[in-house]
């Protein structure tokens, strides 16, 4: 879909009560003008005005050329800006995004839009981001394939180090196959660090020995990829072992129940069901998922409260986990588009226990 498109659909979502939105989120302006600068703000109205700061002047008019655009500068205040073409426009409510403004420039706005009413809106943009046209859906499988190629090629050719070093040669690999970034820090975690859900890699070295959880996603066009997997080594412990088989099949049911319609809450607890019928319930103490697009973490939201129902077109991952304080973690995470008879599995990475390329 067009930027323009984007917009039409934001507007719609638009309540008659806000004459115009003012988008600030870098990731909410980037999905709706195609900007990827750090610094861009869109008034969304019949005619959105875009605005940035010097340093992308250049950039702004290749990026968003359909767009009114102020270049704001040290003189020319972009709130000063904003009150003429509200002024002009004859806007006297604006819709702030409540998720994304700090208490401090909320106090800047209405200092400097005196007489304006500001509306705290939230879940305008962000349901709309969460439905991906075809071409995100081509930048996510592009960057999930990315991460696959990297977590592979590292784990056949390894040869020891720490943890923080195999986290680089994944995050390297992932850069030098044409993804601009990692969509977070890559999670390497082994042993009984294993079972710190969001584990940092360590100096010390990765011992492959029991447990190894890589947790990884790559950056292509602006948008993520994410996916985990757990190898267990020759001396993991019994308990992780029956915890990778419990994970393995909360996955499964978790996936199977992904489909249009279907109750982000339902997806949840079709995975957590598995898990409570192993005696694990407790031992899972996250949410089944997320929706990944521009953003690592955006809706829906895959948990137990969750009100989402999911629809065509999002990407969601599935990531049931069991970790054993003082034993070791077992996650397991795929990425899915969900169709409107189920869902196409992004992640073609084997689930399986034991390391790639190796006897155990
Ligand atoms: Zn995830
Ligand atoms: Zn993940």
């Amino acid at each position: 879909m067009s930027t323009s498109g984007r917009r039409e659909r934001v507007r719609e979502r638009l309540g008659e009560e806000v004459g115009a939105l003012f988008v600030t989120a870098p990731l909410n302006v980037r999905y709706l003008t195609g900007f990827t600068g750090s610094n861009g703000q869109l008034l969304l109205d019949a005619k959105p005005v875009f605005f940035t700061d010097g340093r992308y002047e250049e950039q702004s008019a290749a990026q968003v050329p359909d767009l009114e655009r102020f270049v704001y500068s040290g003189t020319t205040k972009m709130s000063d800006i904003l009150r003429r073409v509200l002024d002009e426009r004859g806007i006297d409510s604006l819709g702030v995004e409540a998720a994304h403004t700090t208490i401090a420039s909320l106090e800047r706005l209405h200092e400097a839009l005196e007489g304006v009413d500001l509306v705290r809106t939230s879940e305008v943009v962000e349901p709309v981001r969460a439905r991906k046209d075809p071409a995100e859906i081509a930048a996510i499988r592009r960057a999930q394939s990315i991460a696959e190629e990297a977590v592979t090629s590292v784990l056949d050719t390894w040869d020891g180090g720490s943890e923080i070093e195999l986290a680089l040669a994944l995050e390297w690999a992932i850069r030098t196959r044409g993804a601009e970034a990692v969509s977070f820090e890559v999670i390497v975690a082994t042993g009984s660090h294993s079972a710190l859900p969001h584990a940092s890699p360590r100096r010390q070295a990765a011992d492959l020995d029991e447990v190894l959880l890589i947790d990884i996603g790559a950056k292509a066009d602006g948008y993520c990829s994410d996916m985990t997997r757990t190898y267990l080594g020759p001396r993991a412990p019994r308990a992780l072992t029956d915890a990778h088989a419990a994970v393995c099949e909360a996955l499964e049911a978790g996936c199977a129940a992904v489909r249009a319609g279907v109750k982000a809450s339902d997806v949840d607890r079709a995975a957590r069901e598995v898990l409570e019928a192993a005696g694990l319930a407790d031992r899972f103490v996250h949410s089944t998922g997320h929706g990944v697009g521009l953003d690592i973490h955006e809706a829906p939201a895959l948990t137990s409260t969750a009100e989402d129902v999911l629809e065509p077109g999002m990407v969601v991952t599935i990531e049931p986990g069991v970790y054993l304080p003082g034993v070791g973690g077992i996650r397991i995470e795929d990425l899915l588009v969900v169709t409107d008879d189920g869902a196409e599995n992004l992640t073609t990475l084997d689930r399986g226990a034991r390391l790639p390329g190796r006897d155990a």
